[in-house]
């Protein structure tokens, strides 16, 4: 196995930690490819994004590190990025090897008010009350709807925690996934991602910061992509550099009985595709 994960964070943007001390883990853990994936800046003002004026800090220091460490292990300078009304698209900023698609937040086309998806319960329950009167479908629609236009408009390489809006769902507390219009959603979301040949990640961050039990996205999900053959990539979405690898071993195992054997990933500056 090439073990790696493309999706982390640092005391850049709302993770802890140096991006040395990183490597300095994923060295420990024997890792061969490790990709940083800083929140990238945003035109609106934010405590979890790297700020526009520590941006090019962020990438000389991934610079810096991918020669110090040269020999030990292959490193690699992303950006998960938001999509939104008027958002930047990275995938041209210089040093930057790929991008991260994520949609963490919907715009209220009336108040213009910035609706999390992925925050907390009571901030789940705001979004879906007061941008959405509490129609759960209205709410399947407009998020995935924002990925497929994610997909088609700014393509990234890797679609982010696709499925992140059962992060407070423990106990089928809004939705049930056997909903037909969910399940609906996201397969017109998988026939975008197969036709862009995007990579879906598997993203273990959810369960290391205590919020599902899972990772994202379900197993259903895994399956179709499986039969779809669209390619996935395992990651840890860290933000501490103890966390690099959590969860992924129990994930290895329920993927190799699906009979997912390989995922894609940047390996000697290729996208390729690696045994797990
Ligand atoms: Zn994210
Ligand atoms: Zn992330």
């Amino acid at each position: 196995m090439t073990k790696s994960t493309f999706h982390t964070h640092s005391r850049f943007d709302d993770g802890q930690g140096e991006l040395e001390d990183y490597i300095e883990s994923a060295l420990k853990k024997n890792f061969q490819v490790f990709g940083f994936s800083g929140h990238a800046p945003v035109d609106f003002e934010s405590d979890w994004h790297v700020q526009n004026d520590c941006l090019d800090e962020y990438i000389d220091t991934t610079k810096y590190l991918k020669e110090k460490y040269a020999n030990k292990i292959e490193i690699y300078t992303g950006l998960e990025t938001d999509y939104y009304d008027g958002c930047t698209d990275w995938r041209k900023k210089k040093g930057i090897d790929y991008t991260i698609g994520a949609v963490h937040f919907l715009v209220d086309e009336n108040s213009g008010q910035k609706l999390p998806i992925d925050g907390t319960l009571k901030e789940f329950e705001d979004t879906l009350g007061n941008g959405f009167n509490n129609d759960i479908h209205a709410l399947f629609r407009a998020y995935f709807g924002q990925i497929r236009d994610m997909l088609m408009k700014i393509t990234p390489n890797i679609v982010a925690h696709l499925d992140v809006i059962r992060k407070n769902n423990s106990n089928n507390a809004f939705f049930d996934e056997d909903d037909i219009i969910y399940r609906d959603e996201v397969l017109k979301t998988l026939e975008i991602i197969s036709l862009t040949n995007t990579i879906v990640e598997i993203n273990t961050g959810g369960i290391s910061r205590g919020y599902v039990k899972t990772p994202y996205p379900s197993v259903w999900i895994l399956e179709a992509c499986r039969d779809m053959d669209i390619p996935i990539m395992l990651n840890s979405d860290s933000h501490h550099p103890d966390n690099i690898d959590f969860y992924f071993e129990e994930t290895l195992v329920v993927l190799k009985s699906m009979g997912i054997n390989k995922q894609r990933i940047l390996y000697k500056n290729e996208w390729c595709d690696v045994s797990l």
